[in-house]
């Protein structure tokens, strides 16, 4: 049963930009760590037919996340319609370089501007978020009035904390394992089973990149939970939503040829030229569940804090170093990346495609790998995303938006303003 509310106005302002009313229900999928070779592969074995068919009777395109391409700022980057320097979410941690503790950005502090998913429900649209880990929830559901959980914790919803109950019932099965491919199709699953219970005008629905983090693209695993989200996504399609795709950031392969991880221990470096404790590095990657990526992203923050460091000169050791792509002030870097600058690191440092970046190697327990290869994300290679639309757009947009290099968090505004009417 899909039927949107009746308007109440025709667009919306979020974050400075307007949003048309959904006329038809409008779905956004976050496909976590979906970097365009996971479709590239999936296409060739034809294990995609729904999502070829976006491409094809739709709209579609490659664009840039925004950086550093970490789950948590892209989430809320799409959800917001703006980079992390308007909402204040650039990583999941940041240092407080006051107290010097370190502090996880998405629960312990408030973002700085609204989602449109919040907007829309307090405007009396039907909004649904669903996420995989129960962390981002709570983010992405910032001020939402309407249905928000996670597969996570499925099975303990509740009316006053999610606006629903029994979502395993609804589904039809548990909820799932943290580390599976389950977690993400659990996702979908409950997206559809709301389709075709109740009215929705907008839902979001963001995945796991647990299958990306484990699996290259071409390796079987890979091709058939592409296949399980390409059968969602068709259903999604014949329920007529209008559905979008975009993915937080990409995925690549950290590994040597033998297998062992790939890393430059930045703080172990600088500890050796500088002396312990004279700087710290962040890996703003870190979170509860590190196991696929034993907390090595390619993207780190280094802080600074003995009062004779020359930043310069520590930038000019830094960039003398193998794996590193990039190394940037902080200014530098607000400035390119659109970040906010009171959470940012005296130094930000980029890795070269295929390199980890690591603070000491005593910080990460690469146990938690269990001898698989290391594949992750974070820096400027893993910046290109699938963005595709199930409907054609307006003739106009769709010669102007192709010509354009699109943000993976201009979604919502091409699904609600661009799509042919
Ligand atoms: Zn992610
Ligand atoms: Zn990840």
């Amino acid at each position: 049963m899909i039927n949107a509310v009746k308007r109440p106005s025709a667009s919306l302002a979020v974050n400075g930009r307007s949003y048309f009313w959904p006329s038809r229900t409008t779905v956004v999928i976050c496909f976590d760590g979906c970097d365009p070779a996971y479709l590239g592969a999936a296409r060739a074995v034809n294990a995609i037919p729904a999502i070829d068919r976006m491409a094809t009777d739709g709209f579609a395109t490659v664009a840039l996340a925004a950086m550093p391409t970490f789950t948590n700022p892209n989430n809320i980057s799409i959800v917001c319609g703006a980079p992390p320097s308007v909402h204040g979410v650039s990583g999941n941690f940041f240092l407080d370089r006051a107290t010097g503790e370190e502090i996880m950005m998405v629960d312990a502090t408030p973002m700085r501007a609204p989602t449109i998913l919040a907007s829309f429900a307090k405007a009396g649209a039907k909004v649904v978020a669903i996420t995989a880990k129960d962390k981002l929830r709570k983010a992405l559901a910032y001020q939402l009035d309407g249905i928000a959980f996670s597969a996570e914790k499925a099975d303990t919803c509740t009316l006053a904390e999610n606006g629903i109950k029994d979502v395993t019932g609804l589904v039809g099965r548990k909820a799932p394992d943290l580390y599976s491919a389950d977690l993400s199709l659990f996702v979908l699953d409950a997206g559809i089973r709301l389709l075709e219970t109740q009215p929705v005008d907008l839902m979001y629905l963001s995945l796991s990149d647990y299958v990306q983090h484990t699996f290259g693209p071409d390796e079987p695993e890979a091709i058939c939970f592409m296949r399980e989200v390409d059968r969602r996504v068709e259903r999604l399609m014949a329920l007529g939503a209008v559905v979008g795709i975009v993915a937080d950031h990409g995925m690549n392969d950290m590994a040597e040829a033998g297998g062992s991880p790939r890393v430059l221990y930045l703080g172990d470096r600088l500890d050796a030229e500088w002396g312990p404790g004279t700087t710290r590095v962040i890996c703003p990657i870190t979170d509860p569940f590190v196991r696929h990526h034993g907390a090595m992203g390619g993207f780190v923050r280094v802080h600074l804090f003995a009062a004779h460091l020359d930043r310069d000169a520590v930038i000019s050791f830094v960039r003398s170093l193998p794996g590193v792509a990039l190394v940037l002030s902080r200014e530098q870097a607000c400035k390119r990346f659109d970040l906010p600058e009171d959470r940012e690191g005296d130094i930000v440092v980029v890795a070269e495609k295929g390199t980890a970046l690591g603070a000491r190697a005593k910080d990460h327990d690469l146990t938690q790998l269990a001898g698989a290869r290391l594949r992750s994300h974070g820096g400027l290679a893993e910046q290109e995303v699938p963005f595709l639309i199930s409907h054609p757009l307006t003739p106009q947009h769709q010669a102007e938006l192709g010509a354009t290099r699109l943000r993976n968090f201009d979604i919502f505004s091409v699904a609600l303003n661009h799509v042919r009417a």
